[in-house]
């Protein structure tokens, strides 16, 4: 058989892949990494694991966990909160962005072991019963090319102790000043929380492999309102939020994400 020879467009494509393998190796291997961002009054441990993140909001003495990664990371992710000068026994909660199993796998573990409060969106307690991903519609190569493996990810199944339907008070739950926002779109039951000039959006959006942008997410089945939705939050809920923490790479700055969301107003 004669293979056709390669044009110049699809030797672009083979380098941009190259270059999306090399750049997601270089993350894998700074798996363990956690990035601390310091405000006034909290701080926030970015808690790097397989290919996402968890988030450890701190304030006082009250500390919070925002997703908890796959179950299988949950040893590891045990041991960074330990990094980051908490004992996990101590945590007011874990707040679970949506059920896919790369957030809410690992909860369960904590629940078991310490009696975790486990909070979660009320859209997403069928996801939670199964403990398995609902369809995943993904937005590039690189989600495609994953899909089989994310589409199959499983977890114990789970129960929150706390249901969020409506918008919550975050210092009711967990002692901090905030919210917790549910905001439906990646799934039925996603959540965003909001604390002073931190916001935590899940898969609302995410980290640029390379550099510090924000982007689609790798997996979103109505792309029109994510972006309803991420606007409505950047000047609505997040008005006052200056990093948004993003369920895989980043964080990102609040002015990234104007920009990202003026780009899109803009003739093509
Ligand atoms: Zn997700």
């Amino acid at each position: 058989m004669i293979r056709p020879p390669a044009t110049a467009a699809s030797t672009l494509i083979r380098l941009q892949m190259a270059l999306l393998l090399a750049a997601a190796a270089l993350a894998s291997a700074c798996a363990s990494r956690t990035t601390e961002v310091r405000f006034d009054e909290q701080v926030v441990h970015t808690l790097r694991l397989s290919y996402n993140n968890a988030h450890l909001l701190i304030r006082g003495n009250h500390a919070v966990l925002i997703d908890a990664g796959l179950e299988r990371d949950a040893p590891a992710l045990d041991a960074a909160i330990r990094g980051a000068g908490v004992d996990p026994a101590k945590l007011r909660a874990i707040i679970i962005t949506h059920g896919h199993a790369d957030h809410a796998g690992g909860a369960g573990w904590f629940k078991r072991r310490y009696k975790t409060q486990i909070i979660a969106g009320a859209g997403d307690k069928a996801l939670l019963a199964t403990g398995h991903n609902d369809k995943l519609c993904p937005t590039d190569s690189q989600a495609r090319g994953r899909l089989a493996e994310d589409q199959n990810a499983t977890y114990t199944p789970l129960a929150a102790d706390k249901w969020i339907a409506k918008t919550v008070n975050l210092a009711d739950v967990a002692g901090i000043p905030g919210q917790i926002i549910p905001l439906a779109g990646h799934t039925a039951g996603s959540l965003v929380v909001v604390a002073g000039e931190a916001a935590f959006v899940g898969d609302l959006f995410r980290g640029e492999i390379v550099g510090f942008g924000p982007t689609t997410h790798f997996y979103m089945c109505d792309l029109a309102d994510n972006r309803r939705d991420i606007e409505a939050l950047l000047t609505g809920a997040a008005a006052r939020a200056r990093t948004y923490f993003v369920g895989h790479f980043g964080p990102v700055t609040r002015d990234a994400v104007a920009g990202w969301v003026t780009s899109w107003r803009q003739p093509q």
